[in-house]
């Protein structure tokens, strides 16, 4: 849909946000393009609905193939920008999305898998030997799951709308147990909401307590963002409560890792409002802005902190950064967190920020 690109751009002018940034324009980097999908250009409406038919949640139109190498090549030539230094970090804004996309077939609107193409680009073309993969969409990108799954060189983190296998694309290898096989075993991390309504604090002890400590000890040389904004309050397919200013502190913190060798790419989002906040959000962070305050952080809710310490448990012996105090520790921890949450009539920002400075110690020790 063109017109999330155009919101999304928009917005970045009216801001101001769009001035502040380099422009790279796209060429067409890659050649070799599976057949089927470069035919699908001279495909009548009939044959492109068959094709289309063949896949889970596809649409194709003829100029479908073109803007799916658009958005790989534009990713592509931000990972050589900031692998080469010429640009500190950057946010590929571009349709169609691709982490739904396996190496062999489309799915979820996605025919090109341009995150997955792009992490194994930075290992070939500029030597990366570990890429981190953020997934902040509110599905689960099931199609970068796949194809490292077996590859401990390429970690993969999402956090996305499960409840308990109810939401789409319904795979129970969506849940936290689905860790990796053989040597990528440990280097899938899968965080799975049960419940809708999520909200900055859900994901911020998210990124707080679960990912950073493990991506410190993977210590990735390059970051690569699935940036959807389906989680954003407004969303009508998410039904999530984050703000748009969340992603911003999201943003910021991935800055810390890998040199701040940092690329976003947008993946999901149905509210165009809600996609050009997000959007804003975090490019404004990429530039360097401090981060914005956030209106209700809130507490962690408990079934959030129920899915973080199961998926705490199905990592820990894969990590040692999850093994200093044990994952029984953290459970018993959030016990006492979730109980006096409850207890408290007036959830504010001051309690949630004790809790995470008294956390944060535990972790340390
Ligand atoms: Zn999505």
């Amino acid at each position: 849909c063109p017109a999330r690109v155009s919101t999304v751009m928009e917005m970045l002018e009216t801001e101001g946000l769009l001035g502040r940034c380099v422009r790279v324009e796209v060429e067409i980097l890659l050649k070799e393009y599976v057949e089927l999908m470069k035919s699908s250009q001279k495909m009548t409406e009939d044959e492109l609905k068959t094709l289309a038919d063949k896949y889970d949640s596809v649409f194709l139109h003829p100029e479908f193939f073109t803007c799916a190498c658009l958005a790989v090549g534009s990713v592509l030539q931000l990972v050589d920008k900031v692998m080469t230094s010429q640009l500190r970090n950057g946010f590929s804004v571009s349709r169609p999305p691709g982490h739904h996309a396996h190496a062999d077939k489309m799915n979820g609107y996605c025919m090109f898998n341009h995150l997955a193409i792009a992490a194994r680009y930075a290992q070939k073309q500029h030597g990366v030997k570990r890429v981190l993969i953020v997934d902040w969409d509110v599905h689960h990108g099931q199609g970068i799951q796949y194809i490292f799954e077996e590859d401990p060189s390429v970690l993969y983190f999402s956090v996305h709308r499960y409840e308990d296998g109810s939401f789409w694309p319904h795979l129970k290898e969506s849940d936290s147990s689905s860790v990796g096989s053989g040597a990528g075993q440990g280097y899938n991390i899968n965080l799975p909401w049960n419940k809708i309504g999520m909200e900055d604090g859900d994901y911020v002890t998210a990124f707080q307590q679960l990912l950073l400590p493990v991506a410190y000890e993977f210590q990735p040389q390059l970051v690569l963002v699935a940036a959807g904004f389906d989680s954003v309050i407004g969303d009508p397919k998410g039904e999530m409560r984050v703000s748009p200013q969340c992603f911003s502190i999201l943003t910021h913190m991935l800055k810390g890792v890998a040199q701040g060798r940092l690329v976003l790419a947008l993946e999901g989002g149905y509210n165009l409002q809600s996609i050009a906040e997000g959007v804003c959000a975090s490019v404004s962070s990429l530039l360097g802005d401090p981060c914005p305050h956030l209106i209700s952080p809130g507490a962690p809710s408990e079934s959030a902190l129920k899915s973080i310490s199961k998926t705490i448990s199905a990592l820990y012996p894969f990590w040692k950064s999850l093994q200093t105090h044990k994952y029984f520790c953290f459970l018993r921890f959030l016990n006492v967190l979730c109980a006096e949450v409850k207890a408290s009539s007036l959830i504010t920002g001051l309690v949630y920020d004790q809790r995470m400075m008294l956390h944060h110690n535990m972790w340390d020790g």
